[in-house]
């Protein structure tokens, strides 16, 4: 069965005024159902990876047939990013993260300030289009890094645990060239509840 778009957890006005709801809604049915539309089609020529989970095809893109894995990267790519990044984001985000996520956090970067500032430079350094993230290495330590394009920090072996779009189509209507401030405002929004559950997985 090809894989399906996952709901979004909040109306497209919910993270407003952060992310207006034009934005939201135009990024979720048309860019992200994109990726979505383009990874299914590329995986009918082999659908056993239909079996696997989209993220498992991401971790091990070795393993995918060359004449697809472009393409897989690509869009499945786009498909499992987006996921992660409306997972990354609540209506009732903001604020500190609590527990072992807080622990990691002042014990890798000393403290939430300097780990936010991280963030945003590794997603203002970010030439063109891409991520910047906060991923778990296999250690179970932190980093902040960014990809290119639609990049899956799961195919270098890190797990995601929070992630911001800095793709124009993410932030044009409302901020035009501004990513700084869109990047700034963005922690009003972050979901450090989603973030610490992941980190604590597995
Ligand atoms: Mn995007």
């Amino acid at each position: 069965m090809p894989f399906e778009m996952i709901p979004l957890s909040y109306a497209f006005d919910a993270l407003e005024p952060v992310i207006d709801a034009r934005t939201v809604e135009i990024h979720y049915t048309r860019h992200h159902a994109t990726y979505l539309k383009n990874f299914n089609s590329a995986l009918e020529k082999y659908p056993e990876l239909y079996q696997k989970s989209p993220e498992a095809i991401l971790t091990n893109l070795e393993q995918v047939p060359e004449d697809i894995r472009t393409a897989v990267r690509n869009n499945g790519g786009g498909f499992v990013n987006h996921n992660l990044y409306w997972a990354s984001m609540s209506p009732d985000g903001g604020g500190e993260p609590q527990g072992k996520l807080a622990e990691a956090i002042q014990k890798e970067f000393g403290s939430l300030s300097t780990f936010k500032e991280a963030l945003e430079k590794a997603g203002l350094g970010r030439f063109g289009s891409g991520y910047a993230w906060l991923s778990r290495r296999a250690d179970g330590s932190l980093l902040v890094h960014s990809t290119a394009n639609q990049d899956s920090p799961l195919s270098e072996g890190l797990t995601p645990l929070l992630v911001v779009d800095v793709w124009e189509h993410a932030y044009y209507l409302k901020y035009q060239n501004r990513r700084a401030d869109y990047l700034k405002d963005w922690w009003d929004v972050v979901d450090w509840k989603g973030a610490a559950r992941r980190f604590e997985a597995e």
